[in-house]
């Protein structure tokens, strides 16, 4: 059975689609069977595996709103044993349209279910809200993985972030666990980064990956080349530390 791993944090910009992107492509690489569901109607994860997103034949909200099943919406990507849940920016509407619906933060769960015997892992790339998609997203997971980024107000808004976790616990997932911590985006000639990860790790303690992911162009310029960092430059120091975290996440 899929271990099912939110990826999540409303703040934008903190490595949240890098992480998903490049864990799920280097878990692939060590022959793991991963699914990665996208839904951010930005689409950044679903453009980032190198999906057209004019090509999407049935997307995320397909399936959350339209009661497509997921099989039908999941596609290959170039890499071997690595497939998608892609999103369209019809996404975008499915935030309000959800709200009236019946079992409204059960439908990804719901969805995920018949499809967790062909997987070993499952990421959901969230949308920087706490609104339904991320509810629908913690709902359906074992665990989250945070992304924090290591900058000045890196502790900034996780209160709600875990204040969400909580209640998701409290109603709708009493199994949810924090899977990890992930400190992304180190700039390593400063000494504020430094500063972050301690006050990171006072909080989450045991939580928080040894991995550190630094600053890295390579990791920025693949998602432009619809490619992973093992794709785009498997030499790279992006590479290196997105398959040393996949290879702690195993571990886990
Ligand atoms: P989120 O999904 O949380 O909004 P992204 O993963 O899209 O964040 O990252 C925000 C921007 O920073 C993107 O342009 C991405 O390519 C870039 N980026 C993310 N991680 C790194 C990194 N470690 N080094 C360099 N650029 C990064
Ligand atoms: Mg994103």
């Amino acid at each position: 059975m899929a271990r099912v791993i939110a990826v999540a944090n409303q703040k934008g910009g903190v490595g949240k689609t890098t992480t998903s992107v490049n864990l799920g492509a280097c878990l692939a690489s060590l022959g793991k069977r991963v699914l990665l569901i996208d839904i951010d109607p930005q689409g950044n994860t679903t453009s980032g595996v190198g999906i057209n997103k004019a090509d999407v034949r049935y997307d995320i909200y397909d399936v959350l709103i339209n009661e497509v099943n997921a099989s039908e919406a999941v596609t290959d990507t170039a890499v071997p044993n690595l497939k998608i849940l892609p999103a369209t920016i019809q996404l975008a509407g499915a935030e309000i349209e959800l709200v009236p619906t019946m079992s409204r933060e059960v439908r990804l769960r719901q969805a995920l279910l018949p499809l967790k015997s062909q997987y070993d892992y499952m990421l959901i790339d969230c949308p920087p809200s706490l609104g339904l998609l991320t509810v629908n997203a913690l709902t359906a997971s074992d665990s989250v993985l945070i992304p924090i980024q290591c900058e000045y107000y890196a502790l900034e808004g996780l209160s709600q972030l875990l204040n969400t976790i909580r209640m998701v616990q409290k109603h709708l997932n009493t199994a949810l666990e924090i899977e990890g911590v992930l400190l992304t985006m180190l700039d390593a000639r400063t000494n504020l980064g430094l500063q972050v990860i301690e006050e990171v790790k006072k909080y989450f303690r045991e939580k928080v990956y040894s991995t550190v992911i630094p600053r890295n162009v390579r990791l920025g310029e693949a998602p432009s080349h619809g490619q992973s960092i093992i794709q785009y430059d498997p030499r790279s120091r992006g590479a290196e530390v997105y398959l040393e975290l996949a290879k702690e996440v195993v571990g886990a």
